[in-house]
């Protein structure tokens, strides 16, 4: 076998943060890792269009399959152009809240496509378990980031080694008691190529300031805020569940945990998937467990899954905490009827409150309301991609998912690395 016919190509994603598919061939075989749709606001004029890069991707090619590391539209986003003879991989739970989210977005009137029976086509990989696209091994190896049920991507091809990361961090509730360390060392160890997503590389700044670094920050912070405020509501990505189940253990008991029925179905599927995480245990306290209350239509939930109806008259009285979207008009219509004067928990990326990327329904949403930033960010920290090429010790280091590839081997933690950093255009061809 000619191993200089393996080869690793960014189609996109190599000098952003988002929109990327990464494909691994063979000559025999290949895969694509990860098929995501450009970050909204994303402006960068030298990338290729969705339309392009399927087309550059799938054009008449066969592919033995497309392997997502997780639900983020910036990783998924464009899995309905994939072609349909093409499976598609994902975690079970990620699965389960695909469909939610999903079955959401195609009661849209007018959505173009429902994506609904392609999402429950996509097969299932488990963690550990090594998957055989003929001469390409995959193990998928369960990870912390703010979507829950992430993996990374241990890859074995032509004899080498190369791990590729996903988005990750270590710093929420799956990443605690060194999880990525001990997991590393045991089931991964050294590896020829590491590719490593760096978010945060252009985000140092905001990092330091922010008084939350980890989710348990979060969770402590939270629980102060809803005993001085007796009414709040919380603007977070309804899929970020770690801090949503932050949150939720953090209401003191006699208050109360309002969300839609949209929401609840999302916090269940996950709670369902991973007890084994104790802030993913439903609340109990005297044997009784915490009620989630449903704003709007109960779309079937009820009281065997411990879910009721809100009442604000009551509610109102005891205080509650309320999970909101900016572009739903009714929780802005519950604010306005039945809150005196709420605080505002922002717990999304800082970015859209202003500058370039600002999100104008977001500030309309918080409007004059006092509001108390309260995020950790989903993506590793310098300090955990750097221990991660520390305990890989890989002979080159290729990034992705980052603004800052070029700067890579700047970064005063990397020095130590910087002759083996790889920086790829994307399209380009790095063979191995
Ligand atoms: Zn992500």
């Amino acid at each position: 076998m000619n191993a200089r016919q393996n080869k690793i190509t960014i189609y996109r994603g190599s000098h952003q943060i988002g929109g990327c598919a990464t494909e691994i061939s063979t000559g025999k075989h290949r895969i694509i890792i990860d098929f995501g749709a450009n970050l909204p606001d994303n402006d960068n004029e030298d990338v290729m269009t969705d339309e392009e890069l399927t087309e550059t991707v799938f054009g008449g090619r066969p592919c033995d399959g497309v392997l997502f590391t997780h639900y983020h539209g910036d990783h998924i986003g464009l899995y309905k152009k994939v072609p349909q003879n093409v499976p598609l991989y994902i975690g079970s739970t990620a699965k389960k809240i695909l469909e939610i989210l999903t079955e959401k977005i195609d009661s849209i009137p007018n959505m173009a496509e429902e994506g609904l029976p392609r999402i429950k086509n996509m097969e299932c990989y488990s963690p550990g378990h090594k998957m055989i696209f003929g001469d390409i091994g995959i193990t998928p190896f369960f990870v912390d980031h703010s979507a829950l049920d992430a993996y990374m991507f241990l890859l074995e091809v032509g004899g080498k080694k190369i791990l590729f990361t996903g988005d990750f961090r270590e710093h929420g509730i799956v990443g605690r008691n060194d999880r990525l360390e001990r997991m590393v060392q045991k089931y991964i160890g050294e590896v020829d190529i590491l590719i490593s997503e760096g978010t945060m590389l252009s985000r140092t700044k905001e990092t330091n300031k922010n008084p939350i670094q980890t989710e348990d920050d979060l969770g402590n912070r939270a629980r102060e805020l809803f005993q001085e405020n007796k009414e709040s509501v919380i603007l977070v990505s309804s899929t970020n569940l770690d801090s949503i189940m932050k949150f939720y253990h953090a209401v003191p008991w006699g208050m109360d945990f309002v969300c839609d029925a949209y929401q609840a179905k999302l916090m269940l599927a996950a709670m369902a998937d991973k007890g084994n995480y104790h802030e993913y245990r439903r609340e109990f306290i005297h044997g009784k467990p915490r009620r989630l209350y449903i704003i709007g239509d109960m779309e079937g939930l009820g009281a065997e899954q411990n879910c009721c109806r809100a009442d604000f008259s009551i509610l109102k009285n005891k205080g509650f905490t309320m999970l909101v979207r900016e572009n739903k008009q009714v929780f802005k219509a519950i604010m306005e009827k039945y809150m005196t004067d709420p605080l505002v928990i922002y717990s999304k990326w800082i970015g859209y409150l202003k500058g370039k990327h600002a999100n104008a329904k977001i500030g309309d949403f918080i409007g004059s309301h006092r509001m108390e930033i309260l995020h950790t960010s989903g993506h590793a920290y310098v300090e955990t991609i750097e221990k991660l090429i520390r305990l890989t010790n890989p002979k080159t280091i290729i990034p992705m998912h980052t603004e800052c590839a070029d700067a890579f081997g700047e970064i005063a933690e990397f020095a130590p690395y910087r002759d083996r950093i790889t920086v790829l255009q994307d399209k380009e061809e790095y063979s191995f």
